[in-house]
């Protein structure tokens, strides 16, 4: 394999606060040289002038549905899914069939993915055997096995029990886990489809109130101050909540959050009539919601940006709005959409954007090179993606690498294209338009 010279970039590198032009070259696998005008003899070369090189980035939330559901979803196009979107190391929950909650299978699905070379896979094993919400699972066993699993979540659930949610949190503070909470009360939630208020009257179905998330959030808070443990919520959707978070970072309670692509970009009025591209839990919120979400990932309230990707059976999503299943496909909208949808409209820069999609949810999983992180400087492994800022594309799932087409941003006018994506210094992803 010759080196690989990516030339004039603009390289944009999170973890090491870098923003400059410069050439990369990459020689077996790692970086190894990065610096202006580098000689290109020999080199296979990428003209990169106008595009920014970024560190790949590490989704903290997929569906990648196996075991149990490959009509979904395979680990194999889930994972060459993150590699289109730019991601090069991805976050699986563990709500399958079965669910992921024990040592055995957890290590059988991350040996496979670790065998196809495509994105680098980590598994969140379930909080609570069989994701029942009654025992705790093995966790420790879990973190002590070959996929070293460091994060737990009953996700698609929130632990309903306090007590065994308590546990869980001491549990896990004994060996550095982190629970990432999935905050739902489902006897608020139960039977709704989209936010309550004016949209479901207007639309006739039942609402999730905002509280249904709230009260998970203001219980979980409250569990991980007391427990010391590192609290993850997921798929933050109300500005209470957000400020809920705020308020705990201020009193040093060690919790982090994400938000999805769809909820910073789209509100409910949004629902254009029974669209199930649309139905995905939580719902999309009012306007209001949106603006604090989106200042909460301006200011570090929010750590990370996670897609929630959720992939169904095309049959499934087919079904009359309140019959079909929640969740919406993610990493191969997320950056054209955010690109355009944020920075362009300069709502949050660039620098922001890319360091939610890298080194905030590095912290939030505490990943630390060699694993994941170490930037791009010279002997980092080369994981990275470049992206052409200057491209403006309509968004077509169906030609997605997931099975999934269940997007919301289907037909929408976007900007930026992730250009390349280099895994271990292989370019195993490349748009067959893009320059080079
Ligand atoms: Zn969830």
């Amino acid at each position: 394999m010759p080196d690989l010279l990516i030339a004039a970039a603009r390289v944009v590198d999170p973890f090491n606060g870098i923003d400059e032009i410069a050439d990369v070259l990459i020689s077996r696998g790692r970086i190894a040289k990065v610096g202006r005008g580098l000689s290109r003899d020999g080199k296979e070369v990428i003209e990169a002038s106008g595009m920014v090189l970024s560190p790949g980035f590490l989704e903290l939330h997929a569906h990648l549905r196996e075991p149990g559901d490959e009509d979904a979803e395979t680990l194999e196009t889930g994972l060459a899914s993150a590699l289109r979107g730019g991601y090069t190391a991805v976050c699986c929950m563990p709500n399958t069939r079965p669910p992921l909650d024990n040592p055995a299978v957890i290590s059988g699905l991350w040996a496979r993915a670790r065998d196809m070379g495509l994105a680098d896979l980590y598994v969140i094993g379930c909080v609570t055997r069989g994701r029942e919400g009654r025992e705790l699972s093995d966790m420790a066993m879990m973190n002590a096995c070959e996929a070293r699993v460091r994060a737990f979540s009953d996700d698609g659930a929130a632990v309903e029990d306090a007590g065994v949610m308590r546990l869980a949190l001491q549990y896990a503070a004994a060996f550095g886990g982190l629970i990432i909470s999935h905050p739902e009360d489902t006897r608020l939630s139960r039977g709704g489809q989209v936010n309550e208020g004016a949209v479901s009257t207007a639309l006739g179905l039942r609402g999730i109130p905002a509280l249904a998330e709230e009260v998970v959030v203001a219980r979980d808070i409250l569990l991980a101050e007391e427990t010391g443990c590192r609290l993850h919520l997921a798929h933050l959707s109300t500005a209470r909540s957000v400020n809920m978070v705020r308020d705990a970072k201020a009193r040093g309670v060690r919790v982090t959050a994400e938000v999805t692509p769809h909820h910073l970009v789209l509100n409910e009025s949004d629902i254009p009539g029974y669209d199930t591209s649309y139905k995905m839990n939580p719902p999309l919120r009012t306007p209001e919601d949106v603006a604090a979400l989106r200042e909460g990932l301006r200011d570090g309230t929010i750590d990370a940006i996670a897609t929630d990707h959720a992939p169904h059976r095309c049959e499934d999503k087919e079904k009359e709005f309140d019959h079909a299943p929640f969740g919406v496909v993610g990493m191969e909208s997320a950056f054209p959409v955010l690109f355009r949808e944020l920075v362009e409209s300069d709502e949050i820069p660039l620098e922001r954007l890319l360091g939610a999609l890298t080194r905030g949810p590095a912290e939030v999983m505490d990943l630390r090179p060699p694993e994941y992180g170490a930037g791009i400087v010279v002997g980092a492994r080369a994981d990275m993606v470049l992206l052409n800022l200057e491209e403006e594309w309509i968004m077509d799932a169906s030609r997605f690498v997931s099975k999934g087409r269940n997007c919301p941003f289907h037909g929408r006018s976007v900007k930026g294209r992730v250009a390349y994506t280099v895994k271990n210094g292989r370019v195993v992803y490349a748009h067959e338009d893009g320059r080079g």
